[in-house]
């Protein structure tokens, strides 16, 4: 079942009026004139009858769907940039596992360097692969994605639990998921190269607790979906 994010309002027998983009694909590329789709506003999901002609396409809004598909527990990824189709591999496959906010940042071995005046385009193209993997996913919320972050602003950033993914970590620091308590969290995933001493340092004064997500060296999209795979499960059963 096609689902699609409505900026508007929901509810039963309100008819959504879907936007050009919405109105192409559900009309032109998925012919879903007379079907049922899914639509969510403001995290709540409804399902509705769609009817028009890909030009104009509305949806008549019938009962709300009563299934829930968002974790409660808030998951945020910090991303050390990595490269550009890593990123967005990251961004979708985070998506789909439950991540709620996703913060990229600078580090001193990241292979890729931040170029501002690229900043707003980037964003834009990040926004929509999340968006469709959230609509693929079907879940009620679009993660939020900041602005790129320092360094040192990582460091300092405030959550109830924080945790730094450290390949070189596995002899004395434990597994993610035995630590991990199912409740909101951030953690940190580094780039190609890895941090510093000092980086692991700095992010460990900052409050961070190191873990391991095994024995082997991931790669840091690898890494990234793993720490993720192993949060929401844990957050999931939790809620359960
Ligand atoms: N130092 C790594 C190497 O020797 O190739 C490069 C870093 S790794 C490609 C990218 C990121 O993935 C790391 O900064 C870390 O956050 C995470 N990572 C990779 N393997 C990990 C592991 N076994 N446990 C925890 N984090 C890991």
């Amino acid at each position: 079942m096609q689902q699609y994010f409505s900026d508007t309002k929901l509810a039963p027998g309100a008819v959504y009026e879907m936007t050009p983009q919405q109105a192409h694909h559900a009309g032109n590329v998925v012919h879903l004139q007379g079907k049922i789709i899914r639509l969510v506003h403001n995290g709540e999901a409804y399902f509705a009858r769609c009817e028009g002609n890909g030009r104009k396409m509305t949806a008549l809004v019938l009962e709300k769907d009563p299934v829930k598909r968002e974790l409660d527990a808030e998951l945020v990824l910090l991303q050390a940039l990595v490269r550009r189709e890593k990123f967005e591999w990251i961004l979708q496959k985070a998506t789909e596992l439950g991540v709620s906010r996703i913060i990229p940042f600078e580090s001193s071995r990241c292979v890729v360097q931040y170029r501002k005046e690229k900043a707003e385009r980037q964003k834009e193209r990040w926004m929509q692969i999340v968006t469709e993997a959230a609509e693929q996913s079907k879940r009620e919320k679009i993660p939020v994605i900041d602005d790129v972050l320092r360094f040192e602003d990582v460091c300092r950033f405030e959550a109830e639990e924080k945790y730094l993914a450290y390949e070189n970590a596995f002899g004395e620091s434990p597994l993610l998921g035995s630590v991990y308590t199912g409740e909101s969290a951030a953690f940190v995933i580094g780039p190609e190269g890895g941090f510093s001493e000092e980086e692991v340092q700095a992010l460990v004064s900052g409050g961070y607790r190191t873990v391991t997500l095994g024995a082997r060296i991931l790669r840091a999209e690898t890494a990234a979906l793993a720490a993720l795979a192993v949060m929401a499960d844990t957050a999931e059963r939790k809620q359960r």
